[in-house]
C-alpha cells in the first residue's frame, strides 16, 4: 500500500474510506459497516466522518488499527465552540481521540482563532493532528500567515472531472509537504459510468473505479478517501492501490479530461 508521510513524520495509507450518508438506511447499515469492516481488514484503515456523519460502530473493536479523521462545521470553529464540537463527535465515535480532526469549510470564524483553538485540543489529546476542507491556495496562505503552520492536510474535491487543484493548490501543498486528501474521487460514482474512463479501463482489464482512483494516486501527496457501500466495490476499490498506469493510459486520460490551463475556483460538493 502506498503510504503518505504527513508533516512531522507520521504515515498514513494513500487509499482510505469515506463514509458520507453510509448508515443512514436500516436496511443497509448492517451491510455497509460489514464493508467498511472489510476495508479495514484490507489496509484501507484511514477512516473520514465528519459532523454529519459518523460510523463509530465500524470501529468498535479495532480502534487502535484505524487513523480516524472528523470534521467541525465552520459555525463550531470557534475558541469556544470547537472544544464542544470535538467532544461530541468523540462521543458519537466511542472513542478518546481523534486522529486528525479538520475544519470542514471557510466560514465567519478567523482562521487565526480556529488554528489556535486546534491547537487547544491537541495539547490536551483530543486530537492527534488537525487540518481543513475546503480551502484554496489563498486561504491556505492565509492561514499559515495566521499561525496555522501546524495544519497537515486540506480536503479538497479532486478527480479526473475536477482537475482545477492542479493549477496551483497540489503544487502549493506538496512543496510544503502538506498531504492533499482528495474526497468523492469517483465523482459519487457518476465517473464509473463514464465512457471515456471505461475505454481505458477495458483496455487495461481493470474496472473504471481503480482506473479512477489509481489515478488520483499517482501524484506523492494525494491521499483519496472513496466511499463504497458493498464489500464487492471495496475490494475493487482496494486492487486500485497495486495498480500502475503507464504513460499510454495516462495521455488518453490527459486526451479524455484535460489538466486545467489556467486558475479554476475551488469546487466543493
Ligand atoms: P465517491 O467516493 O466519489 O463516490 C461514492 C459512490 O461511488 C457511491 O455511490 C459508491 O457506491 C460508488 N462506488 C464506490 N466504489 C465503487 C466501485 N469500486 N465501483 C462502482 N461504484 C463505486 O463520493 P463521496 O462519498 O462524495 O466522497 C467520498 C468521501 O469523501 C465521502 O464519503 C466523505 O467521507 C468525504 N467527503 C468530504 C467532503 C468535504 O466537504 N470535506 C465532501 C464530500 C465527501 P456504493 O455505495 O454502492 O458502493
Amino acid at each position: 500500500m502506498k503510504m503518505v508521510t504527513l508533516p512531522g513524520g507520521e504515515t498514513v495509507p494513500a487509499l482510505g474510506q469515506g463514509t458520507w450518508k453510509m448508515a443512514e438506511r436500516r436496511d443497509r447499515r448492517a451491510a455497509e459497516i460489514a464493508a467498511l469492516r472489510v476495508g479495514i481488514d484490507l489496509g484501507l484503515t484511514l477512516i473520514d466522518t465528519a459532523e454529519m456523519y459518523a460510523v463509530g460502530e465500524a470501529v468498535v473493536g479495532v480502534r487502535d488499527a484505524v487513523f480516524i479523521v472528523s470534521k467541525a462545521y465552520p459555525q463550531n470553529a470557534s475558541r469556544d465552540r470547537l472544544r464542544r464540537a470535538c467532544e461530541a463527535s468523540l462521543k458519537r465515535l466511542a472513542t478518546d481521540r481523534i486522529d486528525l480532526y479538520l475544519l470542514h469549510w471557510r466560514g465567519a470564524v478567523p482562521l487565526a482563532e480556529t488554528a489556535e483553538a486546534m491547537e487547544r485540543l491537541k495539547a490536551s489529546g483530543q486530537i492527534r493532528h488537525w487540518g481543513v476542507s475546503n480551502l484554496d491556495a489563498a486561504d491556505m496562505d492565509e492561514l499559515i500567515a495566521a499561525g496555522g503552520a501546524a495544519c497537515v492536510t486540506d480536503q479538497i474535491l479532486y478527480n479526473l472531472t475536477r482537475r482545477g487543484p492542479e493549477h496551483d493548490l497540489l503544487p502549493w501543498l506538496a512543496e510544503r509537504g502538506i498531504a492533499a486528501m482528495a474526497y468523492s474521487p469517483v465523482e459519487q460514482g457518476r465517473l464509473v459510468r463514464d465512457d471515456r474512463l471505461s475505454e481505458v479501463a477495458a483496455r487495461r482489464g481493470v474496472t473504471p473505479a481503480q482506473v479512477a482512483l489509481t489515478w488520483t494516486l499517482r501524484r506523492d501527496e494525494v491521499i483519496a478517501i472513496p466511499k463504497a457501500g458493498t464489500v464487492e466495490h471495496v475490494r475493487d476499490n482496494r486492487a486500485a492501490a497495486d495498480l500502475v498506469l503507464d504513460a499510454d493510459d495516462l495521455a488518453a486520460l490527459d486526451a479524455a479530461f484535460p489538466p486545467p490551463r489556467a486558475p479554476r475556483p475551488l469546487e466543493m460538493l
